[in-house]
């Protein structure tokens, strides 16, 4: 029995993907003797309906100066963020002098836009390399965890936000809490939190279960977010579903009272209820799911090895730790996994240790079949890797079902 993070009922984990690295944890042979192990066990919890892992690692373990993932790699989610940060320009600065806050920022994707436009801007980051790139092209950002305290801080410094925004980050910070207090502090009366996450009701409809790994402590609905913020004065006012990673919410939120609520809001309560997030039958559906999904990759590729087929991974992703630790996919199975990233290029995969490769070597020498491990990007990558295809490779995906590509 753990203690919800959100309410602090007593609640146990539904299931255990077992024994788990670091999920950006990419690493050298020298140091795989020390490699540290958590277990991934989510639990859901019945009071506030938040989906949570039963441990985390502590966050200074994911969040260094060695951060290993760079959100300017991707040229669709640069486009992606450019429209966020016009529609929050459009719809949610109108005073004068507005200010922007936006907590982990990384490289500075989306408050470029901000920076460009000469808007007053706040990046919170505390990897510090991420932090340093947003510095270098001219985004204003403090290397530190954001919560309570920094952002009594950051009102002292630079007065009360217009908008608080965050993309893939509110779901990592365990003290879920304190950043909600925090929140409170920093924005205006009248200011909003927009803030966008991967989406528990498409993890548990497509079984995309990688999305499960250390730094996703929480998946949000509107139902647990709700509560969240409810307890805190505050309220979900409208939602902004997203295609991106694989399924994603966008929350917009204001002090209780402030903005009139939109009726996406019931209707997506709705919708949660008709698809049994709050029922315990629907996580232990999903656990089926999950078991299913392992079996029957581990089966294909156990396939192709007797056929003599040779399988590389595509893009050495965090989510792609779950799958390969709860698999058990090792080195006799995928002979590397191709990245672009330098920083991962030459080390090996976390736990299952799977030689990580530069692109031009995968590009180079095209294996028969690539597992695509950023399937989330699926668009983007099938653009860029049509010479793959006519080649004669093969795509193999594990959501929402594990198949070949035709
Ligand atoms: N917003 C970007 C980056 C997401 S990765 C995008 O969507 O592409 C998550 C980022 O959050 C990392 O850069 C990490 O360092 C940062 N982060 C983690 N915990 C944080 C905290 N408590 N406060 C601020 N940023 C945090
Ligand atoms: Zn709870």
């Amino acid at each position: 029995m753990s203690k919800c993070l959100i309410c602090s009922t007593e609640i146990s984990p539904f299931m255990s993907f077992g024994k788990m690295p670091i999920a950006n944890g990419f690493l050298t042979p020298e140091q795989f003797p020390d490699e540290y192990f958590f277990e991934l066990s989510p639990s859901f919890c019945p009071n506030c309906s938040m989906f949570q892992l039963d441990r985390q690692p502590e966050p200074q373990r994911m969040f260094h100066e060695n951060y290993a993932f760079f959100s300017g790699t991707s040229a669709r989610m640069a486009v992606h963020f450019r429209e966020f940060a016009e529609h929050v320009k459009k719809d949610y600065l109108p005073g004068k002098d507005p200010f922007v806050a936006e907590v982990g920022c990384n490289d500075g994707i989306m408050l470029r836009n901000f920076s460009g436009w000469g808007i007053r801007h706040l990046g919170i980051e505390p990897s510090a390399n991420v932090a340093a790139a947003a510095n270098k092209q001219g985004v204003k950002t403090v290397c530190e965890f954001f919560g309570s305290e920094l952002a009594e801080k950051i009102v002292k410094e630079h007065g009360q936000a217009d908008a608080f925004l965050g993309a893939n980050v509110m779901c990592h910070i365990s003290g879920f809490n304190s950043v909600i207090a925090g929140i409170r502090k920093l924005l205006k009366p009248d200011g909003v939190a927009m803030f966008e996450e991967p989406y528990l009701g498409d993890v548990i409809e497509k079984t995309s279960y990688d999305q499960i790994y250390d730094e996703h402590v929480f998946l949000f609905s509107a139902s647990s977010i709700s509560y969240a913020f409810r307890q805190h004065g505050m309220e979900l006012v409208d939602l902004e579903p997203q295609d991106t990673h694989g399924g994603s919410m966008r929350y917009i939120i204001a002090h209780s009272g402030a903005r009139p609520v939109s009726g996406n809001v019931f209707r997506q309560l709705e919708k949660e209820r008709a698809l049994g997030l709050d029922k315990a039958s629907t996580y232990e559906l999903f656990r089926k799911n999950c078991e299913k999904s392992r079996d029957d990759l581990v089966s294909l590729l156990r396939g192709l090895k007797k056929e003599g087929a040779c399988v590389a991974g595509y893009a050495a992703t965090s989510k792609s730790t779950t799958i390969l630790n709860y698999c058990g996919i090792g080195p006799d199975l995928i002979g590397f996994v191709s990245d672009t990233t330098p920083i991962k290029q030459g080390k090996f995969t976390p736990g299952t240790h799977i030689p990580v490769r530069p692109y031009e070597e995968f590009a180079a020498r095209y294996p028969d079949y690539a597992l695509l491990f950023a399937w989330n990007h699926a668009g983007e990558v099938m653009d860029n890797e049509k010479k793959f295809k006519e080649a004669g490779g093969k795509w193999i995906t594990h959501v929402p079902q594990v198949r070949v590509l035709r």
